[in-house]
């Protein structure tokens, strides 16, 4: 694994990716979808690809509920191009997971085959898991005495005004 993947990774996830997230697990597949188009459009580097591998499966997801046996092996075969090269965990989000519930969704739905495909519980589409705090909201520290906006950096936090610094764990004292 190249650095470069490791520094995509480790970024933020795109805010409404995130929200496609909350809506996945939710079930709603189709606004998941629609959010992580939108995650999909804005963001300009690689990671766009991973967005809509997860919007992808999102649809794949709508597709089972529906019952329909063309949609999920079509856009799951589609999928597979944009998820198969990312880490196990990519933006906080547990690529590896997906990639193998996602599996376990299609497998089914070939074993059932298009006759039985009503048979297809929907128990086994499962949430993504994915870490809530990669989504880069900064805390905003004031400071407490010349009230100009602090730096953050490492947990160490200092005003650049006039220099009054503390710990991130010291927090509880300035702020609370
Ligand atoms: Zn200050």
């Amino acid at each position: 694994m190249t650095e470069s993947i490791n520094d995509l990774c480790n970024a933020p996830i795109h805010p409404q990716a995130a929200e496609g997230l909350r809506l996945f697990n939710e079930g709603k597949y189709f606004e998941a979808h629609e959010a992580l188009e939108i995650a999909w459009l804005e963001e300009k580097g690689k990671v766009r690809e991973l967005y809509r591998g997860v919007l992808q499966i999102a649809v794949v997801y709508l597709h089972a509920t529906r019952r329909n046996y063309n949609g999920v092996i079509k856009v799951y075969g589609r999928s597979q191009k944009w998820l198969k090269d990312w880490p196990e965990i990519c933006r906080g989000i547990d690529v590896g997971q997906l990639q193998r519930d996602a599996k376990a969704v299609v497998n089914e739905i070939n074993r059932l085959g298009m006759e039985n495909i009503s048979q297809f519980n929907n128990s086994l589409l499962k949430p993504v898991r994915w870490n809530e705090n990669q989504t880069g909201k900064k805390h905003v520290y004031i400071c407490d005495r010349c009230g100009h906006e602090m730096h953050e950096k490492n947990c160490k936090v200092t005003c650049p005004n006039c220099g009054n610094r503390f710990d991130c764990s010291d927090l509880n004292i300035y702020f609370d």
